[in-house]
C-alpha cells in the first residue's frame, strides 16, 4: 500500500488480511513495538519517529526482511509504510528476487493534505490492540473507547499538527518519488481514499483479488 501518513493505509491492509489472508506487515507498528519495548532497534528508532523524520534505510530494509522469513508471511503480505524511499524499495525488490518471489502490484490510496492533516489529527489508538479510530470518519462506539476491548484510546505522538506536517513534507520529498517508480515498472493501481472507508475497501479488495 502505497500513500501518505493518513490516506488510510492501515486500515485497507487490515481488510486485506481479514478478508484475502495477507499478513499486514506496518513497518511503523515495528518500530512502535520496538520502541515500548525499548529494544536497542526501539531506542534508535525513537528520536526519528517523535520528529516524523524517517528512520534510515538499512536499519528499515534489515527489520522488514527480519519479519518476512517468518513463517506467517509465506503466502504473501501486504505491507503498509514501506517501501517509504527509492533505496528502501530497491533494496526490497532485490531481496524478494533472490528468494524467486516478487511485488505483484502497488495499491496507491490518495488523498488530499487538507484531509490528511483532519484525519490524522482526528486518529485515536488501542494501545492493547493497535485498533485505529477516527473521530470524523470510524469513531468507536463508545466515545474515548475501544469497541474491542473497552480500553481507552489513546493518540499518537507523531500526530500532534506539528509532527503531521513534517511527515507529510517528508512524504512528499522522499516517498512520492515512489509513485512513478512502480507505475513506470507497471504495477501501480490507483485507488480514491477520500470516499468512506466501505467503498475503498471494495476497490482495494477487487484490486487484489485481480492480482
Ligand atoms: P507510520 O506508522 O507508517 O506513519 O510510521 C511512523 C514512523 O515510523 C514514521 O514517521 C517513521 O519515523 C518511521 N517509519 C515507518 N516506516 C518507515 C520506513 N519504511 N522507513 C523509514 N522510517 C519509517
Amino acid at each position: 500500500m502505497l500513500g501518505a501518513p493518513g490516506a488510510g493505509k492501515g486500515t485497507q491492509a487490515e481488510i486485506l488480511r481479514e478478508h484475502v489472508g495477507l499478513t499486514h506487515i506496518s513497518s511503523g507498528d515495528l518500530f512502535r513495538e520496538n520502541v515500548s519495548k525499548q529494544t536497542p532497534l526501539g531506542k534508535l528508532a525513537k528520536s526519528y519517529l517523535d520528529k516524523g523524520e524517517l528512520v534510515p534505510d538499512d536499519v528499515t530494509v534489515q527489520m522488514v526482511m527480519d519479519r518476512i522469513v517468518k513463517p506467517d508471511c509465506a503466502r504473501g503480505v501486504v505491507f503498509d509504510g514501506f517501501p517509504r524511499t527509492e533505496a528502501q524499495a530497491k533494496a526490497l525488490g532485490a531481496a524478494l528476487a533472490k528468494e524467486g518471489k516478487q511485488i505483484n502490484g502497488v495499491l496507491l490510496v490518495s488523498v488530499r493534505d487538507e484531509f490528511l492533516i483532519q484525519r490524522l489529527t482526528a486518529r485515536w489508538v488501542c494501545p492493547t490492540d493497535g485498533a485505529v479510530y477516527n473521530l470524523l470518519t470510524n469513531p468507536p462506539k463508545v466515545a474515548g473507547r475501544c469497541d474491542k476491548d473497552g480500553r481507552a484510546l489513546e493518540q499518537r505522538n507523531d500526530d500532534q499538527p506539528d509532527t503531521v506536517r513534517r511527515r507529510l513534507a517528508v512524504y512528499y520529498t522522499q516517498t512520492k518519488p515512489l509513485i512513478e517508480y512502480y507505475r513506470a515498472a507497471g504495477l501501480l493501481r490507483e485507488i480514491d481514499g477520500e470516499r468512506e472507508i466501505g467503498q475503498v475497501q471494495s476497490d482495494v479488495v477487487k484490486a487484489v483479488e485481480r492480482l
